[in-house]
């Protein structure tokens, strides 16, 4: 039972001490106070299906018995020394995150967050590569420290200031269904329909004419050789779960290669297994990536992020000194373990595959009902669905009509999340370990919410 302060007692502090930049979903949010594996209660007691697990963070469920576990005995033995003394819980991690990597990914740092870890790469881009000029796309989500805001392509998630954009371009965006180019055919997706595809599979050509435009930028903007490296998430997520068309990444991470630079995957809401084929999702782009970053679900909540490169890009780290106080402290060592140990023992990836696809089949099913549903797409348990005002000319629904809908299925104990660059496409995103039976109440309650708004 909840017993802390009120509802409105909660409101008035949280108007009086906190930035008023802080947002919240849902125009009367909830207050949550209780967690447990995909499930979240609010103050009145009332129990809401997670589908958005506070954007990818929780991936194992809320308060998974083992993480916890882990989490306590860590707390009896040792908090914190900082990284001046060995201790045994960041070198067993280092160790089992580093075993899941492809190539020759073997170095690891350990920070605390996905904005930190993302300036780690740059610098190590830079730094590794002597160049300065860093490419992402159009509509990427990096962080917002001052560093990554500069990768960040949200006008809205932006502060226009000196050294933002400081040698960072943002390129075309390769999305196939609201970009210049491209149809449901040219991305990997599972559902393999004709109907928003401009061209034959065979004869599609989204991502040569995308790749074109790539070429471009390079003919125009960056001096021959002097690219420092490519940012790309593997589905873009605040973005709105957009896919990019099939094979560009394989192309772009060549040509930034050529150009000098080196190809960095941000992994901080696609890998430990959620996009179901693969435990990271840029391994469905047919890539090793130079560098890696990942954050969010690595901990299960627990703040903790980590960047994984060569040996070779990481020695350009020694010409200073480079600390964290707290990046792979033993309590987020100990958690970290865990989160691998349960993912695997639960066989979550492959949770995440059989009930992802359900999910899309069934998203998919709505769509040939409602026309307001533009487009169903995603991987794994990395699934969107675009609502559109306009489905020939794939106009997004407006923010207030989205969000009548959005809200309905919060109402009916469903939390879906919200993104997209209009603010109109339906995210989702829960812990792995939900099953087909939740795929049923919310495609329930999402059919039930769209009848009583459209
Ligand atoms: N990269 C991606 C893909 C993200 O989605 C986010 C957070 N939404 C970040 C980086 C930044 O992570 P953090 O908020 O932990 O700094």
């Amino acid at each position: 039972d909840y017993n802390g302060p009120s509802y409105d007692e909660i409101v008035a502090i949280r108007k009086k001490n906190l930035g008023p930049s802080l947002k919240h979903n849902f125009k009367t949010p909830l207050l949550i106070h209780n967690g447990k594996m995909q499930w979240l209660f609010d103050n009145n007691g009332k129990r809401y299906l997670d589908l958005f697990g506070g954007i990818v963070t929780v991936s194992v469920g809320h308060c998974h018995p083992k993480v916890n576990a882990a989490l306590k005995n860590q707390v009896e033995t040792l908090w914190h020394t900082t990284n001046i003394y060995l201790h045994p819980k960041i070198h067993e991690y280092a160790e089992k995150l580093a075993s899941k990597m492809p190539g020759n990914l073997k170095t690891v740092y350990f920070v605390n967050s996905g904005s930190e870890a993302n300036d780690l790469a740059m610098l190590l881009a830079r730094l590794y590569t002597k160049n300065f000029d860093i490419l992402t796309f159009r509509n990427a989500y990096h962080g917002m420290s001052p560093y990554t805001m500069g990768l960040t392509a949200h006008s809205t998630w932006r502060f226009s200031l000196p050294g933002v954009n400081n040698g960072i371009q943002h390129v075309q965006n390769p999305n196939p269904y609201t970009g210049k180019w491209g149809g449901k055919n040219c991305r990997d997706s599972i559902i393999q329909t004709m109907r928003n595809c401009d061209c034959l599979p065979t004869e599609c050509k989204a991502t040569e004419y995308y790749f074109q435009d790539l070429e471009e930028v390079f003919r125009y903007s960056i001096p021959v050789g002097k690219c420092a490296g490519m940012f790309a998430e593997s589905i873009q997520g605040v973005g709105g779960s957009v896919q990019f068309t099939k094979g560009y990444i394989k192309k772009a991470a060549e040509l930034v290669r050529k150009n000098g630079g080196i190809f960095i995957s941000d992994e901080v809401q696609t890998g430990f297994g959620r996009t179901g084929d693969y435990f990271w999702g840029f391994e469905s782009h047919d890539i090793v990536p130079d560098i890696v970053t990942m954050a969010k679900g690595i901990g299960n909540g627990f703040p903790l992020a980590a960047v994984v490169t060569t040996p070779e890009i990481a020695e350009s780290l020694t010409q200073a000194s480079i600390f964290n106080t707290f990046g792979g402290n033993p309590l987020a060592s100990a958690v970290g373990i865990a989160v691998l140990d349960v993912i695997e023992e639960e066989k979550l990836q492959e949770n995440s595959l059989t009930v992802g696809n359900y999910f899309l089949k069934g998203l998919d099913e709505l769509r040939s009902k409602f026309r307001v549903i533009g487009d169903v797409r995603g991987q794994g348990l990395m699934i969107g669905a675009e609502f559109v005002a306009d489905r020939d000319e794939r106009l997004p629904l407006s923010r207030e009509d989205f969000c009548k809908i959005w809200e309905h299925c919060k109402d009916l104990g469903v939390l879906f999340g919200q993104g997209g660059f209009y603010g109109n496409v339906l995210r989702i995103k829960p812990p792995m370990c939900v099953n087909k039976n939740d795929v049923d109440l919310a495609l329930d309650v999402l059919e039930r919410s769209i009848k009583a708004h459209i």
